[in-house]
Formats: C-alpha cells, structure tokens, sequence
C-alpha cells in the first residue's frame, strides 16, 4: 500500500471517538431483533470497526484475535478499513434455519445467521454495510494416528464414502465465532442483565465501556476462543431424530489434544469420540464433535499446570482423593467453563435427540437435557484407551459423580491411586 495512505490510516487510528453517547457514533445502525424469524427482520450483526456509524454490537470480530488485528494495525502492515472480498466464501452445506433459531433464547451465544450473511445481507452488503460471517462452513478430511491404528485392528473398515481406503476420514467442519445475546446470557446463567454487563466490564480492566454505556445495543462479540464442529455423514441428519447420533462435545486440552501428554484423558476421549463418529456414519447414522476452545476447564493453561505441581508435590503425592481439591485452591473454583452456553451449537444444527453421547460430565449431560435435547445413553471411555498417570483423573472424577459405566473407588481406595511423581518425569 502506498506510504501516503498508511500514514492516514493510521492517524485515523489514533482519533479515538467516545462511544458512550447514542450521537457520537453507531448513529446510523440497524436495530437487530434476536431470535426473530425474518432475518431482515432481525437484523444483521454489524460489528466492523472500518465503518463506526453502522455499528450495532459492541465488541468486534475473530474472538481473541481481535488483539492480534489490532497489533498489526498498529504496526502498519493491516489496512484499517479493509473490507472483505467474500465472494465463493459461503458455506459447502446450507445448514437450517431450524425451529430452534426462532425460539426465545434457545441460542444465545453465536448468531445462528452468522454462515449466510453473504446470501441473506446481500443487499445490504451492496448498500455499503460491513458485514462480516460469524460461522464458516468447509470440507475437509482428517488423517488420524489413532483411526489408523483402529483400521489396523479391524474396528474401523474404509467404505470409500466415510472412510477412504488410505485411511482418510471425509468431513464438514464449522467453524463458529461467539456472538453473545447479553439479555440472553445472563438469563441463561441466572444473573440480572445490568449485573452481568458491569460484571464483564470490570473484570476485563473496562475493556468495553459500552457494556455499563450502552444498555441499547444488546450483542456483545467477546475476545474470547471460537469452537469448531466435525461432522461426519450427512449434515442434514444431524436435526433428524430417527437417525442415530454419536455425538462428543470436547473442551480443548492442547496438552493432551495435541501433544499426548498423558495426564489426563482429553485425547484419547477425543480420538474415540471421532472413531465412534465416523463408524456411526458409516452404519447410516450421524457423528459429531465439537471442540470449545476452553483450555484448562476455561481457566488457562497456565493456571492447569500450576496446579499440576501442586498436585504432584502435596503431602502423599498425587492422588485421586485430591484431584478436584488442588485446583480450587489455585484456581478460585474448580470449573469455569459454564456448559450451559454449549448445547447453543447443538441447536444451531437442529438436533432434538443424542443416541450416544461420549461424556464423563454430568454438567455437560445436565445442560444438554435442560435445553430440551433427549439424550438417549452416555459412552464412557474403554479402560484400555486411558493412559496410567491419567487415572488420578477418571478415579477423582467417577467418585465425585462423572458418569461411568464400571465401578466408583471408595474414598480409601482413592488415594491408592497415585500419579507418577515430578521427578520421575525429568528426563536428563
Ligand atoms: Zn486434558
């Protein structure tokens, strides 16, 4: 780009409008009606920064890349004002729309137009308006360790459809962006709107002064992680009932996911849930997994090894009996990942009914059902495939109520179950 109009840019960057009064800017936005039928209606989520007037959300696009957008505007090399050429972006499969878009407060956490905007906004899009997909959809295919291992011992069988002769797993993904309905938020974690907004507000060091400004614009894009949906089969069958649905719903644990650190079961959970995905798919049925990007039950990562230490370094060493225990201590709270947000992808697929959900978690299993999915059984995870150091883990979180399938350890008999010391794990 010329030198000129970097300059200017960049200028413009620095002039900062305030945003607390209806005046100053997003005086020339469109009102947005959540949940309503019509999508023109209800109005597109328009939350660009190239154009300040139209705005209507508070918050901007790409999660907590956000941060990483901003830097590159700082340091010259992003055009604030670009604005996307989407053409041949849209979805591989049209998904929905579904009864569930249109029932009050059913999703409250992505927009569930966010694939079609290039289709439903387009006149908009036309007229000049900045609006920009909060969901992708795409084709791909995954090439698995674990799903090769599992064709060698015969429990997978390439059909050349789900999985192909070399291996290879044919699937949609999709990816979603949040986009949170603070009205809907709230009620969903049962706290008072106003609460809810002055709460986000200071403990993001004030991040977004709209949220305590203005109480007018309601949908808040939060730098926070994206999720991602793996779908194996037909798409389509996902919001038909009578088509049998394997379904796992995954917190992200990049140790684990994908180093293979075997301190807990976060990968092969995953891996199984994929293998059981795609052979469901193959009988005629449905798969689905879906990864959340809330590392360390959405307390960091930073947060989840300290806590290893603590564990492993406390009187008696690591055991079962602890497990929960120490990262309370760290953390403030055991979990803070709030599954009641969750199933909102679920719903964006229009699914009624799990024939086989792979989930240890009551509060997943909870928050499933209280939405109004009909969950059929549960799957835990075979003992062969749960790595020895991870068994502090599954013990501690049978005895405290997970879900399993075999048998729950007394109190005495958990604190047997140790983990491998610190210093056996240092390799000099
Ligand atoms: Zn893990």
């Amino acid at each position: 780009m010329d030198q000129d109009i970097k300059e200017k840019e960049f200028e413009k960057a620095e002039h900062v409008v305030l945003t607390s009064h209806k005046t100053q800017i997003y005086n020339n936005s469109i009102p947005i009606n959540w949940g309503v039928k019509d999508p023109l209606i209800r109005g597109p989520i328009i939350a660009t920064t190239s154009c300040e007037n139209k705005r209507n959300a508070i918050g901007t696009h790409s999660g907590s890349y956000t941060v990483y957008r901003a830097l590159s505007i700082a340091n010259k090399t992003y055009p604030k004002s670009h604005v996307p050429d989407l053409k041949n972006t849209h979805a591989t499969t049209e998904i929905g729309p579904f009864n569930s878009w249109f029932t009050p407060e059913k999703i409250v956490s992505i927009d569930p137009w966010g694939a079609q905007v290039q289709r439903v906004f387009k006149d908009h899009i036309e007229d000049g308006y900045d609006i920009r997909p909060t969901i992708a959809v795409t084709q791909a295919r995954l090439q698995i360790p674990e799903l090769a291992q599992a064709i060698s011992a015969g429990r997978l069988v390439p059909d050349g459809k789900v999985i192909l002769e070399n291996g290879d797993v044919n699937v949609t993904k999709v990816a979603f962006e949040p986009v949170w309905y603070l009205p809907g938020i709230a009620k969903r974690i049962g706290v008072e709107e106003g609460v809810l907004r002055k709460i986000l507000f200071k403990e993001t060091g004030g991040m977004f002064p709209e949220l305590v400004t203005r109480p007018d614009l309601k949908v808040l894009l939060p730098p926070i992680g994206s999720s991602t949906a793996y779908i194996f089969g037909d798409v389509r069958d996902l919001a038909n009932p009578d088509v049998e649905l394997s379904c796992r719903v995954h917190d992200e644990c990049n140790g684990s996911d994908v180093f293979g650190s075997d301190i807990c079961t976060c990968r092969p959970y995953l891996t199984y849930g994929i293998e059981h995905a795609a052979k469901t798919a193959q009988k005629g049925g449905v798969g689905l997994v879906v990864y959340f990007r809330k590392e360390g039950r959405a307390l960091g990562e930073v947060t989840k090894f300290l806590v290893y230490n603590a564990r492993k370094r406390q009187k008696g060493g690591d055991s079962a009996a602890n497990y929960f225990y120490r990262t309370e201590c760290v953390a403030g709270v055991e979990d803070a990942r709030f599954q009641e947000l969750m199933p909102d992808i679920l719903h964006y697929f229009g699914i009624q009914k799990i024939h086989k959900l792979h989930s240890m978690s009551n509060m997943k299993y909870d928050a499933i059902v209280s939405s109004g999915i009909e969950v059929v059984n549960r799957i835990s995870i075979p003992d062969e495939l749960i790595p020895e150091d991870a068994l502090v883990e599954i013990e501690a979180k049978k005895a405290a109520g997970y879900f399993t399938q075999g048998e729950i350890k007394t109190k005495h008999a958990l604190e047997s179950v140790q983990g491998r010391e610190l210093s056996e794990e240092r390799q000099v």
